[in-house]
């Protein structure tokens, strides 16, 4: 089984701690579905014998396609690849293109879940990140969603410079009260090159506080997990049956087709991206030359990925599968590394797997460098 993960890097406007692929130029919009459309069929032998289980419209804000568009090029993955009955099309959207009438023709699309991106649902954090909506928009567009469509995601995000415990809690519990299925939930992070970055270092903006967020962190598990949700993976909460399937197919090692610019792919020994740029890209593919760059994945490189990727989520790191997969060579080497964060009770052994416990999850990714083979 596999995925098609399709960017569409356009946002009408740009958050200040963002780093993520798009541009504001929204007039490129439709040479941009026309090169994403002819990426898939100059690749649609990239998949041979896999049949594909999820569309991912990814971003960017994809919600600034037309439905028509985003139609367009789901019946361009269906053309072009086989596909299972009933796959999980997702599409990531933003309060403020989703008026209920536009989320009720989404629902007559194919679209099945919506992942909404709500971040906060206080004025005052909405505002410091820039984002584009507001926080009454937050609100109605969750309530509008819920009559429509039973897969909703959203996402939110804690450790933001002056947003107090009290508040993460309120926003936390305004998630629980709508009776969505599955909430995504990421650390504000502060990245180079981001207008968040400026304000801080000019003052302007407090720093983030590692402290505070991880409190807020242990605040949205310990909530979400007495109210039936599954930390499957650190940043991703499920009900039962509501696990994102293509976000579990990157974990989980399985093949996928990144399509846009920036977008990654994977077909089990490689790993290739587009160039991240977006007039590039439309001039190299409509000059019918994919533009992008591939590498092949070492031993090593595969062992470091499963071994990150593991410690993230619920299905940890199975030591049968790194002696079958990579060699006792890996297996003892992991063994040897990770005795100190057992320890520690940062790491615990249970049914051949290591995994996170509640206190290392929180520094899952530094624990798994420190476990990663260096060749
Ligand atoms: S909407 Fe999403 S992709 Fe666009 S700037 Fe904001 S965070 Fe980045």
């Amino acid at each position: 089984m596999s995925g098609v993960y399709v960017h569409i890097p356009f946002c009408k406007q740009a958050c200040h701690y963002c780093d993520f692929h798009f541009s504001t130029q929204l007039g490129k919009k439709e040479a941009m579905v026309n090169a994403l459309i002819k990426e898939m069929e100059l690749r649609k032998e990239e998949l041979p014998n896999e049949l594909v289980e999820t569309i991912y419209f990814g971003g960017g804000t994809p919600s600034v396609l037309s439905n028509d568009e985003i139609e367009q090029l789901i019946q361009t993955v269906y053309s072009n690849y086989g596909v299972i009955d009933q796959p999980e099309i997702t599409l990531e959207a933003n309060p403020d293109d989703l008026s209920s009438n536009r989320i009720l023709q989404l629902s007559k699309t194919t679209i099945n879940r919506l992942s909404i991106g709500i971040q906060s649902f206080f004025e005052e954090d909405l505002k410091l990140m820039n984002r584009a909506h507001n926080a009454s928009e937050a609100e109605n567009c969750i309530r509008e969603a819920t009559k429509y469509f039973d897969n909703i995601s959203i996402d939110l995000i804690y450790g933001i410079p002056g947003m107090s415990n009290d508040c993460w809690k309120t926003n936390v519990q305004k998630a629980l009260d709508f009776g969505l299925p599955h909430i995504s939930s990421y650390a504000l992070t502060v990245e180079p090159r981001t207008a968040l970055k400026k304000f801080i270092e000019k003052g302007v903006v407090p720093d983030v506080d590692d402290e505070q967020a991880q409190e807020q962190f242990h605040i949205l598990v310990d909530t979400l997990e007495a109210n039936g949700f599954v930390n499957y993976e650190i940043s991703n909460f499920g009900k039962p049956g509501y696990f994102s399937k293509n976000n579990t197919s990157y974990w989980l090692g399985k093949t996928y087709l990144g399509i846009g610019p920036s977008a990654h792919s994977f077909d089990g020994q490689h790993r290739s991206w587009n160039v991240r740029n977006n007039v590039k890209y439309i001039k190299s593919i409509e000059a019918r030359e994919l533009p992008n760059e591939t590498e092949t994945l070492t031993q090593t490189d595969r062992y470091n990925e499963y071994v990150m990727t593991g410690l993230r989520t619920i299905w940890g790191v199975s030591l049968e599968r790194i002696t079958t997969e990579f060699g006792t060579k890996y297996v003892d080497y992991l063994n040897q590394q990770s005795q100190r964060f057992l320890e520690q009770g940062l790491l615990q052994l249970t049914e051949g797997k290591l995994l996170t416990t509640k206190k290392g999850k929180f520094l899952a990714d530094g624990i798994a460098s420190d476990l990663f083979f260096l060749q």
